[in-house]
């Protein structure tokens, strides 16, 4: 049977998987949601010593459904292979009493890779079974992390082709570097002179420019956009819950049915979604911890029941989580406000409006499998510290929030439930926090220095992705003003 997908603020509004992959975001503003979220047609004890790829397709299949085994097997095979530097592609750690789900084994070393591995695969693919001729341009504006996993992830994809915009004095060198050393034909990055708001205004006008629009068709060029509320980022991310619970029942961490809890450092609600899809499917998921740092709007949502984004915005050492709008939370409210797309509208439009609203008790009900937790800068700090000193291992600052999230749930409620936390980074992508949490000394070293540091201190070798940009030569010297970004598009595409 086939599985379509429909808009969080229009109930009339149906499409095909595929369809809504290319489309990405509703004309409505709303995002997709399928019909009905699909069960587990095979217990998780049949998936036992299956691989990723295996497990991926078992889940892919189930919401893909305009998509043929052949074609989803042919992006699962692209998707994760040698880019990952470990054959099992979500390793799981055991460290002390809590597992670690290690999702950062990708190309850019952060969990981001996870779905923009194969968005690229699922895009094209998506492409030619609905008739579209035109080259694919992603558009991406990006404050760093998202830009350099969508440039790796569509580099040299044929039929695609990828520009990024950055703010030039916004981003961290090693960010920058990572972006301006990118290799591959059909990828375009420029330095921003503005902020991040002002690219992505930049970024939404290009895609708001019907004039631009009918230029690029009569040039053969269609735009379409990466942003983690894409159902093709969301749908890969379930995957790698049921291979963490498969995985665990197989090295007998688990009895079959055993309930598993799930703690997500959380930030646009995208991960830990995923988590909530794996849990609907049949996956034997508890608790779901929506860790927060100090940009807790979130945790203030699951403790009162009231969203609310007026307050001000902390820069913290864990930048991929500093979020006051969580856009894929849409998703939940939808669905708690009783796949009513007019509600979630008006709740959405509260949102835009006044910054905040309030779900009702009924709503609030069918949070009760949702925890939020939150971390701040010092206990952050001290969980890293804390579990390299114990037992050597070494979180990234992200991780670490979700950890001592995960350890005040445990605390607090006695729950005595084995506990998996993904892990969202390496701690060679936020070497600096890590190291400073640590008691290093890091003053006057850069940021490769202090890498070599980490890697005699933990044991682990550099990661390929600090390795690459310590030497390569850059290849995107591209500056402009926000003004000029559609003239850096029509260059980069050849257009007059
Ligand atoms: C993007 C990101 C997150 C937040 O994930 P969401 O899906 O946006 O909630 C957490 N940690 C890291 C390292 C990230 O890059």
């Amino acid at each position: 049977m086939e599985l379509l997908y429909k808009s969080t603020r229009n109930d009339h509004i149906k499409l095909t998987a595929s369809q809504a992959i290319l489309k990405g975001l509703s004309d409505d503003g709303g995002l997709f949601v399928p019909e009905y979220i699909p069960r587990m047609d095979l217990h998780p004890s049949e998936l036992v010593n299956k691989s990723y790829q295996e497990i991926a397709y078992q889940v892919l299949k189930l919401f893909l459904t305009d998509f043929t085994e052949e074609e989803l097997r042919d992006c699962i095979r692209r998707a994760y292979d040698g880019k990952f530097d470990t054959p099992e592609i979500a390793p799981i750690a055991k460290v002390g009493n809590t597992y670690f789900l290690e999702l950062f084994h990708g190309p850019t070393i952060a969990f981001k890779d996870m779905a923009l591995s194969i968005l690229p695969h699922l895009m094209t693919t998506a492409a030619r079974k609905n008739g579209v001729d035109h080259e694919i341009v992603i558009l991406t504006a990006t404050s760093g992390d998202t830009g350099k996993a969508a440039l790796a992830g569509f580099a040299g994809v044929p039929g695609t082709r990828i520009a990024v915009f950055y703010p030039k004095d916004g981003v961290s060198p090693i960010q920058e570097k990572q972006m301006v050393t990118q290799k591959g034909d059909n990828t375009f990055v420029a330095g921003i002179h503005g902020n991040f708001d002002d690219a992505q205004t930049g970024v939404k006008e290009v895609f708001g420019d019907r004039e631009m629009a009918k230029e690029m068709d009569r040039a053969g060029f269609q735009f379409s956009s990466a942003n983690s509320i894409n159902i093709g980022r969301l749908v890969p991310q379930i995957a790698y819950y049921v291979y963490a619970y498969v995985k665990l029942l197989e090295n007998e961490e688990l009895l079959p049915e055993e309930e598993l809890n799930v703690t997500v450092p959380t930030g646009n609600f995208g991960n830990i979604l995923a988590a909530y899809y794996a849990r609907e499917m049949g996956l034997p998921i508890g608790k779901l911890v929506c860790a927060s740092n100090e940009n807790k709007v979130l945790y203030d949502f699951f403790e009162t029941g009231t969203y609310d984004r007026n307050r001000e915005f902390v820069l913290t050492s864990s930048p991929s989580m500093d979020i006051l709008i969580s856009s894929n939370l849409e998703r939940l409210v939808y669905k708690i406000a009783g796949e009513d797309a007019g509600r979630c509208r008006d709740f959405m439009g509260q949102l835009a409006e006044g910054g905040s609203y309030t779900v009702t008790p009924q709503m609030r009900e069918q949070l009760a499998i949702f925890a939020g937790k939150f971390a701040t800068e010092e206990e952050t700090a001290a969980k890293i510290r804390q579990v390299y000193e114990d037992t050597g291992y070494v979180l990234d600052t992200h991780t670490a929030v979700a950890a001592a999230a995960a350890d005040k749930y445990r605390a607090e409620r006695k729950d005595k439930r084995k506990m998996l936390v993904a892990s969202t980074a390496s701690p060679f992508k936020f070497t600096r926090s890590v190291m400073e949490a640590i008691g290093a000394g890091t003053e006057g070293k850069d940021d490769f220095a202090l890498a070599d540091e980490l890697s005699q201190m933990s044991g682990l070798s550099i990661p390929r992705a600090v390795e690459e940009i310590r030497t390569a030569p850059v290849v995107h010297k591209t500056t402009c003003e926000p003004g000029e970004m559609k003239q850096a598009i029509r260059k980069f595409l050849g257009i007059r």
